[in-house]
């Protein structure tokens, strides 16, 4: 496989990054996960944008804009010879001497890594999955904002960890007040008394894309819906919950802490919601 490291594309052994990296060294930089159906990479123009603010919010400079990145991920795709792939761009503050001043590091380290998407089994589709509510909570807005897609994931990391040991699927984390934020890799949905809500920005979440867009398919499809505070029992009493990201699209989630959500069966409304944003993608696609 080809990665692209700074300035070309090397092959994947040579793709080695110094351990004088402040990526390596502190967590100190952003990335993104970006998912190509058929060779393309859909909504991305939105995750360049996402870069973009991630970085600008830890003044970061982006070695590349979004019209290089868009011929970089398109070139990955390419040499690579990959159609559903999933890759991912990291921008590190650059390499320099030991020390957090950000202006050790002269210039960003940018890598873009291709990989053939691995499909999730049809059954946790079919099934739906189950969750828990960790103990870690989610960064402070005030401390590390949840919408900087930094390099920093340790938080997320502690929260999977207490899914793993406890054999669920994903952690959601609570806020600093004990609302629901979101999952470690995905942003959260519930539906109750015909309405659609999912934990506001102002909550401390990322601003996940699948998230904007399954809101937006929501109002296409008359469902109303509203961004929101959710508190774990808002949650233990809908009829229906689901997750979102790039990756798993929508997921049904069937059970929290143990206990059934609903009739403990993928509900109707994130079958439709699923349905639409497939439709989207085919639309997208364009019959290719
Ligand atoms: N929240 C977190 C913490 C994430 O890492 C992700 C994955 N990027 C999401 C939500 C979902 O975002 P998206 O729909 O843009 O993949």
């Amino acid at each position: 496989m080809w990665v692209y490291l700074n300035d070309k594309f090397v092959p994947q052994e040579e793709a080695v990054v110094s351990v004088f990296d402040h990526g390596f060294l502190y967590g100190d930089g952003v990335y993104e996960t970006l998912r190509a159906y058929r060779g393309r990479v859909f909504k991305l123009a939105e995750h360049l944008a996402r870069l973009e603010r991630s970085a600008s919010r830890i003044q970061l400079h982006l070695p590349a804009g979004p019209e290089r990145l868009t011929d970089l991920v398109g070139e990955a795709l390419r040499r690579n010879q990959l159609s559903d792939s999933y890759l991912r761009i990291t921008v590190s503050r650059g390499t320099g001497e030991i020390g957090l001043d950000p202006a050790l590091c002269k210039t960003p380290t940018l890598v873009i890594i291709a990989r053939p998407f691995q499909p999730y089994p049809e059954s946790i589709y079919a099934e739906g999955v189950s969750v828990i509510v960790a103990r870690t909570r989610r960064n402070l807005p005030e401390a590390l904002p949840p919408q900087v897609k930094s390099l920093n994931f340790l938080n997320n990391i502690l929260a999977k960890m207490e899914a793993k040991a406890a054999g669920a699927h994903e952690a959601l984390m609570l806020n600093h007040r004990g609302d629901i934020t979101e999952g470690t890799t995905s942003n959260v949905f519930v539906f109750q008394e015909g309405r659609l809500q999912t934990p506001s920005v102002e909550c401390g979440i990322l601003d996940g894309i699948t998230r904007e867009l399954v809101l937006q398919l929501a109002s296409e499809l008359g469902i109303p819906w509203e961004e929101t505070r959710l508190t774990i029992e808002d949650l233990m009493r809908a009829e229906e919950c689901f997750l979102t990201n790039t990756t798993q699209e929508v997921l049904s989630v069937t059970r929290v802490d143990g206990q059934m959500i609903g009739d403990g069966r993928p509900g109707g409304i994130t079958r439709r919601l699923h349905a639409s944003l497939r439709a989207c993608l085919d639309r997208f696609l364009g019959g290719t």
